[in-house]
């Protein structure tokens, strides 16, 4: 037939007939292959957590799947066989040893939760694509304040990380304080402080020399009277104040600023007080446990990580502020596509991101999980390892241990210059490595230390006492013959 006609719609082939079946679920009846498929995948992932004791930490470099689809999508069997792989190359949390991070291994009710998360695929941009999870959202969140003493109109939002509830803390007390428009003001944090305000501030349109450092006194706190003499001639020069950031638990050695001057200070210059809480925070969950933080409840906002201890799986972090309408007031942009919000107001109109997953599912299963009980547990074991490995290292006396109240401890030989302390801390950890424990590296203060997070629940005193022989060893005649050289 030949026609110059396009083809009607009676003699048209029926398009949805000529495709390929595509993979997806059936809507109508439970899909057996599916079931199959979500089966043999966690048949997998139990297998490679049940065997983490055997693997490194720290896997040697691994195979990798092909990357690009190929012309014909492959079977269940085949994408197993790929996952497989890279699972064989992946980070290892759950080994006994793996001390080197703020990455414990995973609750299973977190595990779970992220599976029904991918499955119902909803999204926290609007409440009518997440009708029950922006409540769940809203209401964890508001628990969440409550609990680390925020007030009773408190609440926030669940944000992709740290890093993004720092920037979004900033952004939210600079429109709180009207400086969105101004290109001289700072904001001031310890020399401690993490990383991820420089980024912040960097997004911000403000040059680095808008992040003042205030020096740390000798427990790694910011020094107060450091800060009230700077806060005194910021004011003297007429120069306008973002927002005084405290760290409670610096990526180090988890020193805690001392909150409870830093907010009177923030107080009495009328300044935005906000606590990047992102490893300490989660202390102020337990009535036995609040100490180490004492002051937090004074912030105006708080970054807290609970993926960072409490084994919440990635990523977990939310921005809890006194007022949580200043979020709306400084990302609000009325969201013109979207019907009214109907309840609390939408997830996207709270922050920086729009499409967003439902991370608070795995946080609300994993904290129903564990219980009050169970947060307390696992906070009192991490403090019970801080101690039995400091005191372990402290009768090493060619040590200088730094940590603090919350669970991480940084070490490097007394008197070492920076390149000793480099080549004693790479040629350690790769020891430390040979026997299945894993810690990380970070420079401060000019010089190479080792540092242990003692979040992991698995780790057990054999692992310290281990950890402690080989440190030793590592320090042998360190100051009388000259070190190895780094391994390439
Ligand atoms: C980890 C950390 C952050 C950043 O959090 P991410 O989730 O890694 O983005 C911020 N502040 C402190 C103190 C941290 O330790």
């Amino acid at each position: 037939m030949v026609s110059s006609e396009p083809p009607s719609l009676a003699t048209a082939p029926p398009a949805p007939w000529a495709l390929p079946p595509l993979p997806f679920a059936s809507p109508d009846h439970p899909d057996a292959r599916l079931q199959r498929f979500l089966e043999q995948a966690s048949e997998r992932l139990c297998a490679w957590l049940g065997s983490a004791a055997s693997r490194s930490p720290l896997p040697g470099l691994s195979v990798l799947p092909e990357v690009e689809p190929q012309r014909r999508g492959l079977d269940e069997a085949a994408l197993l066989a790929d996952l497989q792989l890279v699972m064989d190359g992946a980070y290892n949390p759950s080994h006994p040893g793996a001390l080197a991070h703020l990455d414990p291994p995973p609750l299973p009710a977190s595990i779970a939760a992220d599976l029904i998360c991918a499955g119902l695929n909803n999204n926290l941009l609007a409440e009518e694509l997440s009708p029950s999870l922006s409540r769940l959202e809203r209401n964890l969140a508001a628990w969440l304040a409550r609990q680390l003493g925020l007030g009773d109109v408190s609440g926030g939002v669940a944000a992709s990380g740290g890093t993004l509830a720092n920037l979004m803390a900033l952004v939210t007390a600079r429109h709180r304080a009207g400086l969105g428009c101004c290109s001289e003001a700072v904001v001031l944090a310890s020399a401690d402080a993490h990383v991820s305000l420089r980024k912040a501030v960097a997004v911000m349109g403000l040059p680095a020399t808008a992040l003042h450092a205030i020096p740390t006194a000798r427990d790694g706190g910011m020094d107060v009277s450091q800060l009230d003499r700077a806060l005194e001639a910021l004011r003297a020069a007429g120069t306008p104040v973002i927002a005084v950031v405290a760290t409670a638990g610096t990526t180090v050695r988890g020193a805690v600023d001392p909150l409870e001057p830093v907010a009177a200070l923030c107080r009495r210059h009328g300044h935005w007080l906000h606590v990047d809480g992102a490893i300490g925070a989660v202390f102020a969950l337990s009535p036995r446990h609040r100490h180490r933080v004492a002051g937090l409840e004074q912030a105006d906002s708080i970054t807290i990580n609970p993926q960072k201890l409490l084994g919440i799986t990635k990523t977990s972090s939310l921005l809890l502020l006194r007022q949580p309408g200043a979020l709306e007031q400084a990302f609000g942009t009325g969201l013109p596509y979207m019907e009214p919000s109907w309840g609390g107001g939408h997830g996207g109109e709270w922050g920086l991101q729009g499409t967003r997953p439902a991370d608070i599912l795995k946080l609300w299963l994993g904290l129903r999980q564990l219980g009050l009980g169970g947060i307390e547990a696992v906070l009192d074991g991490a403090i019970q390892r801080r101690r039995v490995l400091h005191a372990l290292l402290s009768s090493l006396p060619e040590l200088e241990v730094r940590g603090g109240p919350c669970h991480l401890l940084a070490f490097t030989p007394r008197g070492l210059s920076a390149a000793e302390a480099d080549s004693w801390s790479q040629t350690t950890r790769q020891q430390l490595l040979n026997h299945q424990l894993m810690l990380s590296r970070p420079l401060h203060g000019g010089r190479h230390h080792l540092k242990a997070v003692l979040g992991n629940p698995h780790t057990t005193v054999a692992e310290l006492q281990q950890l402690h022989a080989l440190v030793a060893a590592s320090l042998q005649g360190i100051h009388c013959r000259s070190l190895p050289s780094p391994s390439p």
